[in-house]
């Protein structure tokens, strides 16, 4: 099938490469210049594992392309996804204009049949709203004698496994309300051998955002747990364990710790709580995940500061940088917003992430990077590990004690066994589990 993707970010990119995998043609069109231009010299605008290899491949094979000219690749294919960003307004709202842009142009370019797939993230009825900005920039003359579907087809791809999630979905969901549209996907999404739900397009919007905020809802709520685990002396790790053996509950999305980020949960829980008000509900439930979520950011700050006693000019070395592990993205990272706390009181932040610091030094110029783990902690008063990569699991805590100023370890992902950490000499604070001295 000839396909475009408009909107080459995290979600457009790899959508585009793995459906050029499955052998179909794909164009992925953005109007950021310098990203296709370097996409066009193999040049990744992000790191994600397997991403590099996948996209020389089918560049390699001519069926993935790159190109600036929007116009050209809607008319080039039949079936066009809208994958642009859909970030927070100032209100909380979504900021869909990027969407209707993308709409308007598609209006301006059909030439024949076209199946307009909204993949971005988005309130319930912008795909009333997409059907009736196409019908309106139709040219006159055109419009009743173009034929097009509206389709949704929410991504719920991971960053740090995007490929193989986008490869092996545990389901596809499918909006659509025509058979044509639904025909196109179905064959589309064959390959994959996925479970596939095909619904109308209202409900298969709410199911992005309710299965984001049901997650960060998850988050939000073993962190709360973990508050009281700290305050009575029990340990949030094994209650999370308890929980999880479950089969109803599952273990999954159960780790207390600095909260969740990244550009999904934080804008999507936002535009949820918004998009419900309007429709006259008050998602009480919500506003409080997104209440807990700060508190665990700060909490960390407080408790450092508790065992510091003053933070001006100590010295804090913060592991991870990134939201999560095995991605360069520091949309909304815990880690960015604690650094930027723990700076506003004076504490001297040195940092290392194994991927994210060249973005990072773009947002926080300011902020000392180092090599490696060691190199950060050299006089530090506090280690923290903010993001738990890999790399983080192992540290080699003799080392470390004797390059650090104090020997405090701040364990913001519950990484470590407090007591083993206890034995190494180390003061630890984690997360709903008993600091220990
Ligand atoms: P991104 O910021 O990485 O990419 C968006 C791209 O769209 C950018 O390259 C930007 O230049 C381009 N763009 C914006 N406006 C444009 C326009 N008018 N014409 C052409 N290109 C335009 O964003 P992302 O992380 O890929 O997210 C895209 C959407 O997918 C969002 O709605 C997001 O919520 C959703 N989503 C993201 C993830 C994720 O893990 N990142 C997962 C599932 C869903």
């Amino acid at each position: 099938m000839n396909i475009t993707i408009i909107g080459t970010g995290y979600v457009g990119l790899v959508t585009g490469a793995c459906l050029a995998d499955l052998g179909n043609n794909v164009i992925c069109a953005d109007n950021d210049i310098r990203k296709i231009s370097r996409l066009n010299k193999l040049i990744m605008p992000i790191y994600e594992p397997g991403l590099d290899d996948i996209v020389r491949r089918n560049v390699k094979e001519k069926r993935l392309s790159f190109s600036v000219d929007i116009k050209a690749a809607v008319k080039k294919s039949t079936i066009i996804f809208i994958a642009v960003g859909t970030p927070s307004l100032e209100n909380g709202e979504a900021d869909l204009t990027g969407v209707e842009n993308v709409a308007k142009v598609i209006a301006r370019n059909i030439n024949g049949y076209k199946l307009i797939i909204e993949k971005s993230t988005v309130p319930v009825e912008t795909g009333f709203w997409v059907e009736h900005t196409v019908k309106v920039n139709l040219a006159k003359g055109k419009q009743g004698k173009l034929k097009f579907d509206v389709a949704s087809n929410p991504e719920f791809l991971r960053e740090g496994q995007a490929i193989n999630d986008f490869m092996n979905p545990d389901r596809i969901v499918l909006g659509v309300e025509s058979q044509r549209a639904r025909e196109l996907l179905l064959e589309l999404y064959k390959p994959l051998k996925a479970n596939i739900i095909v619904t109308d397009i209202k409900s298969a919007e709410i199911i992005k955002h309710a299965s984001n905020s049901f997650l960060a809802t998850k988050i939000s709520f073993i962190n709360a747990i973990a508050q009281i685990c700290e305050r009575v002396g029990a340990d949030v790790v094994k209650v999370a364990d308890g929980m999880g053996l479950d089969k109803r509950i599952g273990r999954n999305f159960l780790d207390a710790g600095i909260g969740y980020g990244g550009s999904c949960f934080p804008k999507d829980l936002d535009a949820f709580i918004t998009i419900a008000k309007k429709s006259g509900y008050d998602f009480e439930l919500l506003r409080a995940v997104r209440e807990v979520n700060e508190q665990q950011k700060s909490g960390i700050v407080k408790k450092i500061k508790d065992a510091l006693w003053i933070l001006k000019d100590k010295r804090i070395a913060v592991l991870g940088l990134s939201f999560k592990p095995n991605t360069d993205d520091l949309r909304n990272s815990p880690s960015m917003d604690i650094i930027r706390q723990l700076q506003s009181e004076g504490a001297q932040v040195r940092a290392f992430d194994p991927h994210a610091m060249k973005k990072a030094k773009e947002i926080l110029p300011s902020l000392r990077l180092c090599a490696d783990a060691y190199e950060a902690a050299k006089d530090a008063d506090c280690l923290l590990i903010a993001t738990e990569w890999n790399e983080f699991k192992d540290l080699d805590f003799a080392r470390l004690k004797k390059l650090m100023r104090q020997p405090l370890l701040a364990d913001g992902r519950n990484i470590y066994e407090p007591k083993l950490i206890k034995k190494s000499g180390f003061r630890y604070i984690g997360a709903g589990r008993v600091s220990v001295s």
